[in-house]
């Protein structure tokens, strides 16, 4: 019920589809004590385990599976399991060794057909405390304990209400008609602390009741909605396979002898962080940008012209049209001065060189043109340069 409660689809992989979860070592090693505590209480045996022979019962379980069946990841890890569960017993019959004295059962399974319900428990010890009371104790092995209502209140129901519950207290007390649980108690093995809890009383039996009918119904009619939550998905061992992450329903292997397909993680996560929002950007960085930008067009700006130029070089064209825009070339000679010390050597003899503003290739050319200028000077300013030709590209727009 507990699974059920957790996540329906998670239940159906485990009961349904029969496909067990992965070895837990923290099952393991509770289950280990679990086993060590039935060895010194069971009722068949007259004489109590001393702690030599307890630890020893605990060495053969826990070496009869090794170190992966158990779910640890490391030997290492498992050697300090097994350090750890000789501690407890040690400690165990160190406060308990002297006082022991045989319950009425250890770890009894029950089984209780009621309204319409199989009820299968296992209670790890009952004890006999006269006139038809019993007290239920349940060992814990886990960091910490806590009150868990179902759990207690489902002993209670099972106590109560088991045939072969009451023929073991008849069997110590023959007048007896009718069970009652009058505590319910935790013992948590590692510290060695016992939590005791009063019975639930009828309301909160009846709450308790109806909500495990609820959960009955709701499995009998196949509902088996996944309830996601990320800390329980992400420990989940049907995460790989589970539609709230494949988007799919699943349809592996199924029943006894199934196992779990060994398949890839799914790369859909329902609870993958969104991307965080960029931060917005500054005045210096979007001016960055727009430089950059800027600079690459005119760089595909020169590298267009060029390719123009060479197309309609070859074929001999002076214009051409694109669809939206057309082109036009020019050609024109320019004089250039490439012996710019002798050029200005020349304007300063000839009285020219304050005519030039700045004297530029352009700004001394332009001197050929000023008619100011004598015809002979220009003459023997043009003899220092030599004639280029300069073609020009002009792209305008087609009407
Ligand atoms: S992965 Fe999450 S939703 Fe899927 S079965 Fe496991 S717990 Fe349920």
């Amino acid at each position: 019920m507990g699974m059920y409660q957790e996540c329906p689809q998670k239940y159906k992989f485990r009961y349904v589809h029969m496909l067990p979860e992965q070895p837990k070592y923290y099952f393991a090693f509770g289950s280990a004590l679990h086993e060590v505590m039935e060895y010194i209480y069971n009722p068949a045996n007259p004489s109590f385990p001393t702690l030599e022979e307890a630890l020893s019962f605990f060495k053969t379980h826990w070496d009869s599976t090794s170190f992966d069946q158990k779910g640890y990841q490391y030997m290492e890890k498992e050697a300090q399991g097994f350090e750890e569960g000789r501690r407890i017993i040690s400690a165990y019959y160190g406060k308990h060794g002297n006082t022991l004295k045989h319950p009425l059962s250890v770890e009894m399974k029950s089984t209780l057909d009621v309204d319409g319900l199989s009820l299968i428990s296992i209670l790890d010890r009952i004890d006999y405390l006269g006139e038809g009371r019993v007290q239920i104790l349940d060992y814990k092995t886990g960091k910490t304990v806590h009150r868990e209502p179902d759990q207690l209140l489902m002993y209670q129901k099972v106590a109560e209400n088991s045939p072969a519950v009451l023929q073991l207290v008849q069997r110590v007390d023959p007048a007896v008609k009718q069970v009652r649980v009058e505590r319910l108690c935790f013992y948590h093995l590692p510290s060695l602390q016992e939590l005791t809890f009063e019975r639930g009383d009828d309301k909160e039996m009846y709450e308790f009741w109806q909500k495990v009918l609820g959960v009955a119904d709701e499995i009998r009619a196949g509902k088996f909605a996944p309830s996601p939550e990320e800390n329980k998905c992400r420990w989940c061992d049907y995460r790989n396979i589970c539609p709230v992450f494949t988007g799919k329903e699943y349809d592996g292997p199924s029943g006894w002898g199934a196992k779990i397909p060994n398949v890839p993680p799914p790369a859909h996560n329902p609870f993958a962080a969104p991307a965080p929002a960029a931060a917005p950007k500054t005045d210096g960085e979007i001016l960055s940008e727009k430089i950059d930008r800027l600079g690459a067009l005119t760089q595909e700006e020169k590298r267009l012209r060029g390719e123009i130029s060479a197309l309609m070089d070859k074929l001999g064209y002076k214009r051409h049209f694109g669809t939206k825009f057309r082109a036009e070339r020019t050609e024109k000679e320019k004089t250039v001065f490439d012996d710019r010390q002798k050029t200005l050597d020349f304007l300063r003899s000839a009285g020219l060189l304050n005519k030039t503003l700045v004297p530029t290739q352009s700004s001394i050319a332009a001197l050929l043109s000023d008619p100011s200028v004598p015809e002979e000077t220009k003459a023997r300013l043009r003899a220092l340069g030599r004639q280029e030709r300069e073609s020009d590209l002009q792209i305008t727009e087609a009407e």
